[in-house]
């Protein structure tokens, strides 16, 4: 699998994958937003992945990018939480930016993810250090990137990104939130990791797995 383009099964495999990984850590998510938020992080993404997942299954994408436009749209309006618009906006414009093609090679499939990443930016307005799931989305893109311009391919450049957006998940349990719920503990904040950093995490998980061969 591992051929350097990401096609409409692959982009499915990515998903799954991230549903499967929300799913089961679904108590880890919630925990995490029981201390510093409302405890319905894990819920939101379950709901959010399996209507994602439904969608797929009952209307197959013709593109990639009509796929991940789809998902954007489905995580908007499926999730009531912060998460639902912020993840939404990730897909909806991944979908916008590689546009209706087959399949989109590593180069492409890059300027995706960033284009997503911008999205989440303009939606939520969030800043490395505010304790958001920027904080594991953007150096994920900056490993993404450096392992492609070193020589690598999708696999080892979504494994790099994978790695770093946990050690991003894990730096923000020392950060004072500033966006989102958890900014309004302020202090009572820091020593909690953030728990869209931990699906981000589980996103990239799923994405390294996706591209891997076989
Ligand atoms: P809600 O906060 O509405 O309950 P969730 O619990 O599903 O929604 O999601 C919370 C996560 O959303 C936080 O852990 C954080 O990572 C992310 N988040 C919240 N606000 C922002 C923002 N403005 N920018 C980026 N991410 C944010
Ligand atoms: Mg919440």
């Amino acid at each position: 699998m591992s051929n350097g383009t990401m096609d409409i099964d692959h982009c499915t495999s990515w998903l799954e994958g991230f549903r499967e990984r929300v799913t089961a850590q679904q108590p880890y998510l919630t925990e995490l937003d029981s201390a510093i938020g409302d405890a319905d992080h894990g819920a939101n993404m379950v709901r959010g992945m399996a209507a994602v997942m439904d969608k797929i299954a009952a209307a197959p994408a013709a593109t990639v990018g009509e796929l991940f436009k789809g998902v954007g749209m489905t995580l908007v309006t499926s999730v009531g939480g912060a998460s639902g618009p912020l993840y939404g906006t990730f897909f909806l414009r991944i979908g916008m930016n590689v546009g209706e093609v087959a399949q989109c090679d590593a180069p492409t499939f890059a300027a995706g993810l960033r284009a997503g990443l911008g999205g989440l930016v303009d939606r939520g307005k969030a800043e490395a250090g505010d304790k958001t799931m920027f904080d594991a989305m953007a150096p994920a893109l900056d490993a993404f990137d450096a392992d492609l311009a070193s020589g690598g391919d999708l696999h080892s450049a979504a494994t790099a990104a994978s790695e770093a957006a946990n050690l991003g998940r894990d730096a923000t349990r020392d950060l004072l939130a500033r966006k989102g719920r958890a900014s309004y503990l302020g202090e009572r904040s820091i020593g909690h990791i953030d728990p869209g950093s931990a699906s981000t995490g589980l996103l990239f998980e799923a994405l390294a797995e996706a591209t891997a061969d076989g």
